[in-house]
């Protein structure tokens, strides 16, 4: 059902906040994309309103459209805890949410104007537009459409009638158009600047612009909150909605996000596309926190913020005017911060699915050995994905082994004496428990036994059960891999010739 225009227009005069995030699917949903999104949502649900993710598909050049990409984007709000109020899945008061759905209504609008004058069809052909434009690039002047067709008589229109038409918008020859922008103050464009845009393609279907205005209108949307790319199309939508007689919504551009290199973000300086970060392990608590501060500020002096803090700091005054600096270190690090501040049952949860991805998790027992090693890395995991380097070492019958590690400490009989000290010790404790304290114990009665210095007992105990030189804590290792593994592990390297 469609709901009129004047009944959801009810709502901003009675001052619910209708916010919206309308994507292209034209790729794969880039960080910004999701800032925008993220400031659209905080500002919902600060202000009690509703927040609208609207798909804008009316781009059907197939050198751009990705049908493949739709399914992302509500996903990928999700992963964030952002649950739209209405959107094209769960549907809602002002549907449908999906532009190409909608294209009557753009047809509607464009008729609209045409018949109040405000529009006209132009009947230039492709060939003529393209020949205009050349002539003008060779004499040196802005490109733009000369408006042959605004002027034609009822003699002229009526021979063209049965030729193909697009829809251009009569941008007034005069004057100046004036906007305010919450984050860029008042702005006034010279309408002698702006060109007859076109609403309508010749194929029916709207352009960006007229299906943009019609559908912030025709929802309700009290507030566009966007990137600062649209800042220079913000004149033309507020001519289109002068031309209808609406009034419009409130304007906010968030800054460009660039990189520490203060150049425009790109793959140079780290991931762009969002999914990537969820596929790295990335916790939704850190991507929320560190995208909502690219480009809006509590005023405060601190960097991490639970997701009801931000709702409770945010406002449109906090978007800042210069651009956000995208420092994927600073991400890594807020990241961090998360998976130490999670339940460990929490990174368990979220870890394990990384193992089995990885191929290490393959039986149940994995899963048990998976539930006690986890603990054990967690605080050195900037990433989730980072659990499978951190704890590959314990999963299968051998590790895979460092050359140097071996070379250094397991490639003389003497370590391979020393191990099989130990062995005997380890043997004697019991299946269950297998304790820190009772390894500690037998291994410390072996050292005292043989009165060397400990590291010498203790290096080659750690490269023969891990494969590697570092890692947490021997004790603690060798609880968590199970009295079984250990001893077959060691039983492996005493055994075998170098
Ligand atoms: N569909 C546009 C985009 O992909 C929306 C721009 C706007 O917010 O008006 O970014």
């Amino acid at each position: 059902m469609i709901c009129t225009q004047h009944e959801l227009r009810s709502g901003p005069t009675s001052g619910a906040v209708r916010v919206r995030y309308p994507p292209s699917p034209t790729g794969a949903q880039h960080i910004g994309n999701v800032r925008t999104a993220i400031l659209n949502w905080l500002f919902a649900k600060k202000m009690g309103g509703r927040f609208i993710v609207r798909l804008e598909d009316t781009d059907r050049d197939p050198s751009r459209y990705r049908a493949d990409v739709i399914p992302d984007i509500l996903s990928n709000l999700r992963y964030l805890g952002i649950e739209p109020d209405e959107d094209w899945e769960k549907g809602g008061p002002a549907g449908p949410y999906i532009q190409s759905e909608r294209l009557y209504l753009y047809q509607n609008a464009a008729r609209e104007l045409i018949e109040s004058g405000k529009a006209y069809r132009c009947y230039c052909t492709p060939e003529r537009i393209a020949a205009l434009r050349a002539e003008q690039q060779q004499r040196g002047e802005p490109t733009g459409y000369d408006r042959h067709c605004r002027y034609l008589s009822d003699s002229e229109l009526e021979k063209l009638k049965a030729q193909p038409f697009v829809v251009r918008l009569a941008v007034p020859l005069e004057g100046q158009t004036l906007y305010h922008d919450e984050v860029h103050g008042d702005i006034s464009v010279e309408n002698s600047a702006l060109d007859d845009q076109v609403l309508l393609k010749s194929n029916g279907w709207p352009t960006y612009h007229l299906a943009n205005v019609v559908d912030d209108h025709s929802m309700g949307i009290t507030h566009v909150i966007r990137g600062e790319d649209w800042l220079p199309s913000t004149p033309k939508h507020v001519l289109l909605y002068q031309a209808f007689g609406w009034e419009t919504p409130k304007w906010t551009h968030a800054p460009l996000i660039l990189g520490t290199d203060h150049k425009k973000l790109s793959k140079r300086h780290g991931d762009t596309e969002f999914a990537e970060y969820i596929r790295k392990g990335y916790l939704p608590e850190a991507l929320m926190n560190f995208l909502a501060l690219l480009g809006w500020s509590s005023g405060e002096d601190r960097e991490l913020y639970s997701v009801e803090e931000l709702i409770d700091r945010f406002s449109l005054e906090g978007i800042t005017p210069h651009p956000a600096i995208f420092d994927a270190n600073k991400l890594i690090w807020m990241n961090g911060e998360y998976i130490r501040k999670s339940s460990p049952e929490t990174i368990i949860e979220l870890s394990i699915p990384y193992l089995r991805k990885s191929g290490l998790i393959k039986t149940e027992e994995d899963v048990e050995l998976a539930k006690r090693v986890i603990p054990l890395v967690t605080d050195r995991m900037k990433t989730l994905d980072e659990v499978v380097s951190l704890t590959d070492f314990f999963f299968g019958d051998m590790p895979k082994y460092d050359p140097k590690a071996v070379e250094k400490w397991l490639n003389s009989s003497d370590s391979k004496t020393i191990l099989a000290k130990i062995l005997p010790r380890l043997k004697g404790i019991a299946e269950e428990p297998f304790t820190v304290h009772l390894i500690e114990a037998a291994v410390r009665g072996g050292i005292d036994e043989m009165g060397i210095p400990s590291p010498q007992v203790i290096h080659p105990l750690r490269v023969a059960l891990t494969g590697r030189m570092v890692g947490p804590g021997l004790f603690e290792t060798m609880a968590a891999m199970g009295k079984a593994k250990v001893l077959s592990r060691l039983k492996a390297i005493i055994a075998k010739e170098h």
